[in-house]
């Protein structure tokens, strides 16, 4: 198996993956999608349960993004994942969308349906709401929840969801404040409670949110290059303050550097990137995931990925 298919090779799929056995028939979409940890965790589910294909990855541009979905059914295949930047594309590509993802404003797995037909799911939230509860012991509907980076893809779900989940109180924040929004019109719509949207994003202002804030969710990308600032200063962090970073490139991302300085409790993605692929798994197999498998093939992946 290669480590990256492009478009190319997919219009080919018969002649370039002809000797892949068990056959390709599941992938990631992205762009850059290279870096990817999906592969591996659903290999090993699928090399568990006794499932006859594979997973691969396909670097696929936005500009190819439709004709690439649409060539999926002719190609056999029985679904994909979609990740940065084509959550929200997916969405207005698929024949048919469930709540979460039409909550969510993008659709993160595709179920090849009956006919051809493009199913969209979003599993990014009930990841979250997962891996919160296994990682800091907590569930999420307790919680009154600061969501910096709200009007990315990965934020827009997860303040989606927690709106739908009817946290205690929820924050919003994003550095360009005008993406949030069309966000706080649709979270209006579901959440009975009050909504703030802080801007601009500064300390200041931080603060003041932080002192009625339990949990907080980074789904902005800052902190995916090593030597990025933490989403939010030590000096601001509680010890009773709890963090989430949705990145998972890093076992000690910039925000929970912060937090190992201020005292307090703190965790990575891998956990959400776990349980939105074991949601993802059940979705094409209406069966249950082997979450112990994909747990240790994605945790072994990132410990490597570290060294
Ligand atoms: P995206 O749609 O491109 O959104 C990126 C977000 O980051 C936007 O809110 C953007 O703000 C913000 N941002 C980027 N650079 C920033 C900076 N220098 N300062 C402040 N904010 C900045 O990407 P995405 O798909 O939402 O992914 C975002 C992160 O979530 C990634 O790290 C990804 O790995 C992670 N994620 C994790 C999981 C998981 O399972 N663990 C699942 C999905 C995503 P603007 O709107 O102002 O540009």
């Amino acid at each position: 198996m290669k480590p990256v298919y492009t478009f190319a090779d997919l219009q080919s799929w018969e002649t370039v993956t002809a000797d892949e056995k068990p056959p390709l028939r599941l992938a990631v979409l992205g762009d850059p999608v290279a870096h990817s940890f999906s592969p591996q965790m659903h290999n090993a589910a699928l090399s568990a349960t006794g499932l006859d294909v594979r997973y691969c990855r396909l670097h696929i541009r936005p500009e190819e993004l439709s004709a690439t979905l649409h060539l999926l059914p002719q190609k056999g295949f029985i679904g994909v994942n979609c990740t940065i930047p084509h959550k929200a594309g997916a969405l207005a590509a698929v024949d048919e969308a469930d709540d979460h993802a039409q909550l969510a404003g993008g659709v993160n797995t595709i179920r090849i349906g009956e006919d051809g037909r493009l199913e969209g799911f979003s599993t990014d939230g009930l990841g979250l709401e997962r891996a919160v509860a296994e990682d800091l012991g907590v569930d999420l509907h307790d919680m009154r929840v600061l969501v910096l980076g709200a009007g990315g893809g990965a934020g827009h779900a997860v303040a989606m969801h927690c709106a739908s989940a009817g946290v205690r109180f929820l924050t919003l924040v994003n550095r360009t404040v005008e993406k949030l929004h069309s966000l706080h019109e649709a979270i209006s719509a579901i959440y009975p409670r009050e909504l703030q949207l802080l801007q601009p994003w500064n300390d200041q202002a931080l603060a003041k949110s932080l002192a009625g804030t339990d949990l907080v969710v980074n789904c902005s990308s800052l902190g995916m290059k090593p030597d990025d600032p933490a989403p939010i200063p030590a000096s601001l962090i509680a010890p009773r303050h709890l963090l989430f970073d949705t990145i998972y490139t890093s076992d000690r991302t910039p925000l929970m550097r912060a937090a190992d300085a201020a005292g307090a409790r703190s965790a990575n993605g891998l956990s959400m990137l776990l349980y939105q692929g074991a949601v993802s798994f059940e979705i094409w197999f209406q069966r249950h995931a082997p979450l112990e498998v994909m747990r240790k093939a994605l945790f072994e992946n990132a410990r490597a990925k570290a060294q």
